[in-house]
């Protein structure tokens, strides 16, 4: 199947089910009210209502039925892709004010594309279609969402952090390639160097941040918030560009993140998108003369792909499939991609015409339209991708979906198995309980007591534990920024273990 007719079917699909979601019972519900009996047995009248909808771009602009990187590539107006270059000036924010809304003429257009598919049999990206559809880089799928008012709100997590903030330092660490391999080495002892700060706000970092292994958005995060003092100096020509961009992406990062806006804090917000796209513009602009090529990992994950490709054509997987589960494994990736020279890789440069930097400057509008980006943010949903890591990391990293499944049914079984127990231990406390006022023994009473306390005790127990052991605190340090609990000495080692107060220190005076 061609890959544009799979994408669309796809697409057909996401907006049959939605369609089916968004039928005339939940819309009736949203207008006169559902009659749903509460857990407290009073009949109360429920609106269900759709607000917000915050996801990554795919899935928005699968959603928007706009094409994925098309030449219009914004779900909510109508900017071609070649403007992105120019985000946060008065032009930019003039072409924003030309929003997608349903009106006749989408519908019109997206109705003639179908019956030329439909009743013509022609393709769905055919010459017709295109010519009616291209231009503002519609898609031939009736969207669910045209009966609906929903929005869409921007997401940090995706748009900032794993977006801008992860591009710029990629861009930088091959500049600093392009500068000497010393520079890299450097930048990464002085990233590890940073000591930690506070309860997992600022994380150690053990790996060298140049390879960026298995980085998740908050170790993005991490680094945008510590980036000026490993940066400084280490490419003298720019070293003002750097330290410029990353202090003003740190401050709209920061200004992102607030929890609690005021009319006050949303004009700074303005001042300060402004100025952070100004100096990712200058970035680009002033950067794009120094020739920079792709990172060693960089390389190294595109030669992997293009041999998993290669693996994958039909010539190939017949041959998989002649030879029979007797096979010897294919090899791993030759050492010449990862050990070649610099020339092996290819040339790249800072691309910021992406939507996640045009969505940046919609951000201080959606805090006043949706209130703080934090309450909508994709980072708790995306929170619940770390159970399948985990466990992921437990099998054997060939037929892993069973045996994620087996260990998610365990788990699901020895916690169903605790609940047992507990109720049980409570019943068996209190028909002891009852048995001893009928019998007026001591003995029982005492014994559901007992069994009460330690059902009791071992709840409490587990739900005030700690899930990391708090390290020793160094006899020096005075003061820590932590929710952690300082380890107190025993007082026959208070004498030794304590550091004395400092002599001219105006604390102990
Ligand atoms: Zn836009």
């Amino acid at each position: 199947m061609p890959d544009a007719v799979e994408t669309h079917l796809k697409r057909e699909l996401m907006h049959a089910v939605w369609d089916m979601l968004l039928d005339d019972d939940f819309i009736k519900a949203c207008d006169d009210g559902l009659e749903i009996l509460c857990y407290d047995k009073i009949l109360r009248d429920v609106f269900p209502w759709i607000y917000l909808y915050g996801a990554d771009y795919p899935e928005r602009v699968l959603l928007a039925t706009v094409r994925n990187m098309g030449g219009c590539p914004c779900p909510r107006c109508f900017i071609k892709k070649l403007q992105i270059a120019e985000t946060g000036m008065k032009r930019d924010m003039q072409r924003r004010q030309n929003i997608r809304k349903v009106d006749h003429w989408w519908l019109a257009q997206i109705e003639k594309a179908r019956t030329g598919i439909f009743n013509r049999g022609l393709g769905v990206n055919s010459a017709f279609v295109e010519a009616l559809l291209k231009d503002n880089s519609w898609v031939p799928t009736r969207n669910a969402f045209a009966k609906w008012q929903i929005m869409f709100v921007p997401d940090v997590l995706h748009e900032v952090e794993l977006g801008v903030v992860k591009a710029l330092f990629i861009h930088i660490v091959r500049l600093l390639y392009a500068h000497g391999d010393s520079a890299v080495s450097e930048l990464d002892a002085r990233f590890r160097q940073i000591p930690t700060f506070g309860r997992a706000t600022i994380r150690k970092f053990l790996r060298n941040v140049s390879e960026m292994k298995q980085f998740a958005a908050r170790d993005y995060e991490d680094i945008i918030q510590c980036a000026l003092p490993p940066l400084e100096g280490l490419y003298p020509q720019f070293n003002k560009l750097l330290l410029d961009v990353c202090f003003d992406l740190a401050t709209f990062h920061g200004m992102a993140k607030l929890r609690l806006h005021t009319n006050k804090a949303v004009a700074d917000f303005r001042v300060v998108t402004t100025d952070m796209c100004a100096s990712i513009r200058k970035f680009a602009r002033d950067t794009q003369k120094i020739k920079t090529f792709e990172t060693p990992r960089e390389r190294d994950r595109r030669s992997k792909r293009a041999q998993a490709a290669k693996q994958r054509t039909p010539a190939n997987a017949a041959a998989n499939a002649t030879s029979g589960s007797t096979a010897a494994p294919q090899p791993p990736l030759t050492a010449p991609a990862a050990t070649g020279s610099i020339s092996a890789r290819r040339e790249k440069v800072f691309n910021v015409e992406t939507p996640k930097f045009h969505s940046l400057a919609y951000y201080p509008d959606s805090v006043k339209e949706h209130g703080s980006l934090d309450s909508h943010t994709t980072q708790n949903s995306e929170g619940a991708h770390r159970k399948p890591k985990l466990m992921y990391g437990k099998t054997n990293k060939r037929n892993h979906v069973p045996q994620i499944a087996a260990h998610d049914r365990r788990q699901r079984l020895l916690r169903r198995m605790r609940a047992r127990r507990e109720e049980e231990l409570v019943q068996a406390a209190k028909k002891a309980a009852g048995a001893a006022e009928n019998s007026e023994g001591a003995e029982d009473v005492r014994k559901a007591a007992r069994a009460h306390r330690t059902v009791t005790s071992t709840i409490l127990r587990e739900a005030l534990q700690p899930n990391e052991v708090t390290p020793r605190a160094a006899p020096d340090h005075h003061h820590r920024i932590s929710g952690e609990a300082i380890p107190l000495p025993h007082d026959g080692e208070r004498s030794t273990r304590m550091a004395p107060p400092p002599e001219n220190s105006s604390c102990y005076k």
